[in-house]
């Protein structure tokens, strides 16, 4: 064969050989299951503070050398006489399971490039399904508040991409799917009457307070959210986009990109590359410049303009719920956003560097605001949209109550 024929279709960016090598690879679950307490204590400390002796108590701030209790496992304060252990104050604290399994879960979630579903690290581990879901959701919770934080500056790109909110209603028990069409049939004629039938019942099945689509005017389902995406370029060719913001809104429109642009660009020192949607227009002006490509004709305008590392995220997005999540419920996207986005940036970090920046955010935001108690009823009240959080119920029946009695009116034995 010529060498033609090995001709690569498109410009390799050297993911395979990146994923292939030794270098991409530094920790095993094996090796973190030899460890012993020492080590894995050792780990943490190093990993949430620095360093192994000088640590930072949690209730006062004091940073030194404070008082070791072996036999506990706990620092005494030399400041405030309080004693903590290196979980105290973070997403794991009042833990039930050892170090060991923490690290091992979260090098298990870490290694699974796509995402994790919580039940395969239940089986993994033989715990309950609630202990490997908090696991998971403690961590997306630390990246929310810890990692998709702060501004981004230079060769920005943004893009809303619709998510969640299929109109399963409409369609259950119905027939879905095309149906076969007849030789005989013309098959523009057979579109145009389809298309006029979705238009009528779109037209019935409009409500008070019902979103219509911005940009194309259609009714939005209720669950309909836009992941929104902030990407900053590497700056090099090839290299793709090095840092990374999400947020939920529930339309793309011009306020909500003001206020997802507020929480994370820095503009006046920033160039924007987006499609043409609307929403960014004027925003776009007060940007050293503004580059818009038109998707509905290409997707690299003739001098180059594209947004394709937010397309990246988005069907990074699309892959994790698809593949492994299945079906993100809209109150917690901005949580599994965080992650994917995450996961995207920290793509040519060998793993054992992805566990230990995970693990650092995982113990440097405070205790779980929003995983604590979970399963005990508390649940979080708000879904975290810009530019303001939505209250938002527990899904379900009242959790932490007999559900017949709380039905029936009855005191709860
Ligand atoms: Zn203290």
């Amino acid at each position: 064969m010529s060498a033609e024929a090995f001709k690569p279709r498109r410009r390799r960016s050297g993911t395979a050989s990146w994923h292939m090598s030794r270098e991409a690879v530094t920790l095993s679950v094996p090796n973190v299951a030899q460890w012993d307490d020492k080590k894995c204590h050792d780990f943490m400390v190093e990993v949430r503070w620095g360093s192994l002796n000088t640590v930072s108590c949690p209730h006062c701030g004091t940073i030194g050398k404070h008082y070791w209790r072996p036999l506990q496992k706990r620092w005494k304060c030399a400041g405030c006489g309080s004693t903590f252990s290196v979980t105290s104050g973070t997403v794991f604290s009042h833990r039930k399971r050892p170090l060991q399994d923490i690290l091992a879960s979260m090098l298990m979630w870490v290694n699974s490039a796509a995402g994790q579903p919580a039940l395969e690290l239940k089986r993994h581990f033989n715990t309950t399904y609630n202990t490997a879901f908090t696991w998971q959701h403690k961590m997306r919770e630390a990246l929310v508040r810890g990692y998709n934080v702060g501004l981004v500056s230079g060769d920005i790109e943004m893009d809303g991409a619709h998510q969640s909110g299929w109109r399963a209603a409409e369609k259950r028990g119905k027939p879905q799917g095309s149906r076969a069409v007849e030789a005989d049939v013309d098959v523009k004629e057979l579109t145009a009457t389809m298309l006029t039938q979705t238009g009528r019942s779109k037209a019935r099945t409009w409500k008070s307070g019902d979103r219509s689509d911005p940009e194309y005017g259609g009714r939005l389902p209720k669950d309909r959210r836009i992941l929104m995406t902030v990407r900053k370029r590497f700056g090099q060719r090839g290299k793709g986009a090095c840092a990374t913001r999400v947020a939920v809104g529930l339309l793309e429109t011009a306020p909500v990109a003001e206020a997802v642009m507020k929480s994370f660009v820095a503009i006046p020192e920033s160039y924007l590359n987006t499609d043409n949607s609307p929403a960014y227009t004027e925003a776009g002006k007060r940007f050293q410049e503004h580059r818009t490509v038109e998707h509905a004709k290409t997707l690299i305008g003739p001098n180059g303009e594209n947004n394709n590392q937010a397309e990246e995220l988005n069907w990074r997005y699309d892959r994790a719920e698809k593949g492994i999540y299945l079906n993100i419920e809209p109150k917690y996207m901005l949580d599994y956003a965080a992650e994917i986005a995450f996961r995207s940036d920290t793509r040519r970090l060998p793993n054992g560097q992805q566990l230990r920046l995970a693990m650092n955010v995982a113990l440097n935001v405070g205790e779980s605001m929003f995983w604590r108690g979970f399963t005990r009823g508390r649940h979080r009240a708000v879904e975290l949209v810009h530019p303001l959080p939505l209250p938002s119920k527990a899904s379900g029946p009242p959790k932490g109550r007999h559900p017949v009695a709380a039905v029936n009116g009855m005191v709860p034995r």
